[in-house]
């Protein structure tokens, strides 16, 4: 048993006690037997005085001078080693039983029991013999004419007296030992409790796996203890929960496209991802390190003049501030927003709007611009229709002229329109186009069929190395508008007598490689670069007389993009465009 347990102090403290206890009792014991021996002893003593005094009165020893017969008495008495001294009145020892030179002897009137005596008529002490060396109990009586002193060996002793006192002892440590199995046994519950509920603090103190069902008696220690380690339980079941939902959020927050971050009351981060640095540093010109960076930069004063009027009110619980703001830096557009919690704590999420922002600013343009382009053929359709309504009388031809040129417009229109709504679903809504397993060598040549007479009116060669089975997973009429939109700008742009040529010129395990070209009068150098803009034109007059829109190679480039594929464009060595285009086989 550990002494330092529960109940090795018990016991501990119960064996001393027990010695106390005994100890003292004996103790106590032996004093009283010390006692009641002396008293015995002084009685015995006090009759021997008195036996002695009258056998020296009676015999007159005193006066013949015969003391020394007193050895007499003595083998009648029945202590054999006892020792009879006779002081005359000024001290001088008269006879002494046990010293035979008994007249050298000193003075013994300053000696205690003769002292006692003198003043109280008999006196005792007990002293060590220098003569004999051993303890002696004397005992003094005055008489008349001189002090009778006897004494006997003083030996009261421990061992003896244990020895007598035996059975006493041995009750004592009967009913020690009953006591001790009892309190054993109420000890053992007690601490059964006690030792479970200190191996349960060591284990939760050292974090480790605690048994919830540890078993504890029915006494209150056992109803604390189970108490303690259900409420242990369940709160370690709630912390590992709320770490488990730490550890979601923290994934969820990770995964997000959001740098977001969330703050106390005190302005120190709670929590952040990593694409809240990643903002700040693409906000502030200095190298961000932490979130709280945030409240030191100049670029977020507004932010932080929002969250200092705001954390100071006392927010009601049912109404959140909110606060929202669009910074631009460079090329980025970013949104920074942040909202106040009930508690004060807030958060703040900073989003890369860049491309919602271009976007935007595209849709714009590309509004603005086509209103620009449907003006054009709009307005010469009305100017034809007016001349036809105002010059009057205008004849058949004329008019048939005009309706012929207004037609032209409208058809121009039409396309326009066509082309607009095109790019505007690829863009928008790219995943409204069905795709199917598209064989790409039978398209192509559909679409060259489409323009066998207009290739042919230009004298234009038009070869093809695609291999059979060039199958994606498309949309066909994208497909088919890709390489329509290639083929009608080499027919137009190209010039005549030129040759086109479309081939797969690599293959792997993801990718179609195409390349289209022609020998034709190529891109001026300084369009190129943009020459997949919308309504970009390398030479507005030609393109329109052409009947280009404009957004013929936009077009291509969304459909392509839509094909999990790239182009580029440059322009032949020999003369010419070349256009090099990836699309996923599946
Ligand atoms: P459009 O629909 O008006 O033809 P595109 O976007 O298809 O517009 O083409 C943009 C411009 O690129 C055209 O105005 C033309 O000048 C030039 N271009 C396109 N393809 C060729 C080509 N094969 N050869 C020469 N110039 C071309």
């Amino acid at each position: 048993m550990n002494s330092n347990s529960f109940r090795g102090k018990i016991f501990l403290y119960y064996i001393v006690v027990f010695f106390l206890f005994t100890a003292s009792v004996l103790a106590f014991q032996y004093e009283r037997e010390k006692k009641f021996r002396t008293r015995q002893l002084e009685n015995t003593l006090d009759n021997f005085t008195e036996i002695t005094a009258r056998f020296i009165e009676k015999n007159d020893l005193t006066g013949k001078n015969e003391l020394s017969r007193i050895t007499e008495l003595k083998d009648i008495l029945p202590q054999p080693h006892i020792r009879i001294t006779v002081i005359a009145l000024n001290g001088d020892v008269i006879f002494d039983s046990s010293v035979k030179n008994y007249q050298t002897m000193e003075n013994h009137l300053h000696r205690p029991e003769i002292n006692k005596a003198l003043n109280h008529n008999s006196g005792a002490n007990i002293r060590h013999s220098d003569t004999t060396q051993e303890n002696y109990y004397y005992y003094a009586r005055k008489y008349s004419h001189f002090f009778v002193r006897t004494a006997v060996v003083y030996d009261v002793q421990v061992q003896n007296f244990l020895k007598t006192e035996r059975f006493y002892i041995t009750f004592i440590v009967a009913a020690f030992t009953v006591i001790g199995i009892i309190l054993f046994f109420i000890t053992s519950r007690m601490a059964d409790a006690i030792t479970k509920l200190r191996d349960f603090a060591v284990k939760a103190g050292k974090k480790e796996q605690i048994d919830p069902i540890t078993s504890f008696p029915g006494n209150e220690l056992g109803t604390i203890g189970s108490q303690i380690i259900a409420i242990y339980s369940d709160l370690n079941n709630t912390k590992n929960e709320l770490a488990n939902e730490r550890e979601k959020l923290l994934s969820h927050l990770n995964a997000l496209n959001e740098g977001i971050a969330f703050f106390s009351s005190g302005k120190q981060k709670t929590l952040s991802n990593r694409y809240f640095i990643q903002y700040l540093n693409s906000i502030s010109d200095r190298k961000v390190t932490v979130p709280e960076y945030i409240f030191e930069m100049e670029e977020l004063a507004e932010l932080n003049r929002f969250l200092e009027n705001h954390s100071i009110t006392n927010t009601a619980a049912e109404k959140l501030h909110q606060w929202e703001f669009t910074i631009s830096k460079g090329e980025k557009f970013l949104k920074v927003q942040s909202i106040i919690f009930p508690d004060r704590s807030f958060e703040v999420v900073i989003t890369d709007i860049t491309r919602l922002e271009k976007r935007r600013l595209m849709k714009q343009q590309l509004t603005s611009n086509i209103a620009h382009e449907l003006k054009t053929p709009l307005a010469s359709i009305k100017g034809y229709l007016e001349t036809i309504l105002e010059n009057r009388p205008v004849s058949a031809e004329k008019q048939r002229y005009f309706i012929e040129k207004a037609y032209l417009q409208s058809q121009r229109l039409t396309h326009l329109i066509n082309d607009v709504s095109l790019l505007t679903n690829i863009e928008d809504a790219g995943e409204l186009f069905r795709f199917k397993t598209t064989d790409l060598k039978t398209l192509i040549e559909e679409v060259h069929q489409n323009f066998a007479n207009r290739i042919d009116e230009k004298n234009i060669a038009f070869t093809t190395e695609i291999p059979e089975n060039t199958i994606v997973n498309g949309n066909e009429s994208l497909l088919f508008s890709v390489f329509q939109n290639m083929i009608e700008n080499s027919i137009n742009y190209g010039g005549k007598g030129i040759s086109i040529q479309i081939k797969v010129y690599h293959e792997d395990d993801k990718y179609y490689y195409f390349s289209y070209s022609d020998t034709g009068s190529g891109i001026p150098e300084e369009h190129i670069s943009r020459i997949f803009e919308r309504f970009y034109r390398v030479d507005h007059g030609r393109t329109r007389e052409a009947g280009g829109t404009g957004l013929g190679l936009a077009i291509v480039k969304n459909a392509v993009q839509l094909h999990k594929g790239d182009i580029s464009v440059r322009n032949c060595e020999t003369g010419g465009v070349e256009f090099l285009f990836t699309l996923a086989k599946s």
